[in-house]
């Protein structure tokens, strides 16, 4: 599928204008560069409604991109199911990508995505995965929304340690190293996954165009 969004704006407050797409000011937005890409997984990404970042915050770009995604703005859902507007899901053919480094591997290297059981111990990538959760906001955000949602105990955890750095660099002054936009994270977790790889490339070139756009209004402002 090969359509371009068409961004529609309109103003918000005075002088600000923002895209109703992508809901980012007028100069941000790169909705004309979207193209949506097909996966196999579903990617459902549950966003802290306090998440503070309308400029170049990245989950609503990631659904934008991806038509096999729900993109879900709430501190906690029933089930998960319910999380993803459905009458049923079978949480065992689900994975979140777990927050933390906590793999306790001995001897062996983890993977770069590494399943791990309830206790951290490395497991192998599960068969018949329908689709993976992604947790949207600041750590202490992402962390309320663990404990708030106790089915997503319930699901395949994967822990990502990202072999790419964050395109965000002096944008955003993340408190670990390794800390991903949340779009990057997908990015690399549907590439580990096995999709083809040029979905997780025009993750990757939306991401960096909507960087370059707020590093050239920063210059102009
Ligand atoms: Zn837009």
């Amino acid at each position: 599928m090969l359509t371009a969004f068409i961004p529609i704006m309109r103003f918000t407050q005075i002088n600000t204008m923002h895209c109703e797409t992508c809901q980012k000011p007028i100069e941000l937005c790169v909705c004309a560069e979207i193209r949506p890409q097909d996966t196999r997984l579903h990617v459902l990404i549950l966003q802290h409604p306090q998440e503070p970042d309308h400029e170049i915050g990245s989950a609503r770009l990631a659904h934008l991109a991806l038509p096999n995604s729900t993109l879900k703005i709430g501190l906690s859902w029933r089930n998960l199911a319910a999380a993803l507007g459905q009458k049923e899901a079978d949480p065992s053919h689900w994975a979140v990508l777990y927050l933390g480094s906590g793999i306790k591997s001995e001897g062996a290297r983890p993977q770069p995505l590494q399943f791990v059981s309830q206790k951290g111990a490395p497991i192998a990538t599960p068969e018949h995965l329908e689709g993976i959760v992604l947790l949207d906001g600041t750590w202490s955000q992402a962390k309320s929304l663990w404990w708030r949602n106790a089915w997503l105990l319930k699901l395949r955890r994967a822990i990502l340690t990202p072999q790419r750095k964050s395109l965000y660099k002096e944008l955003r002054k993340e408190p670990r190293r390794e800390c991903l936009s949340t779009i990057e994270s997908t990015s690399e977790t549907l590439d580990l996954l096995g999709e083809k790889p040029e979905v997780g490339e025009h993750l990757r070139t939306l991401f960096s165009q909507l960087l370059d756009q707020r590093r050239r209004s920063k210059k102009s402002s």
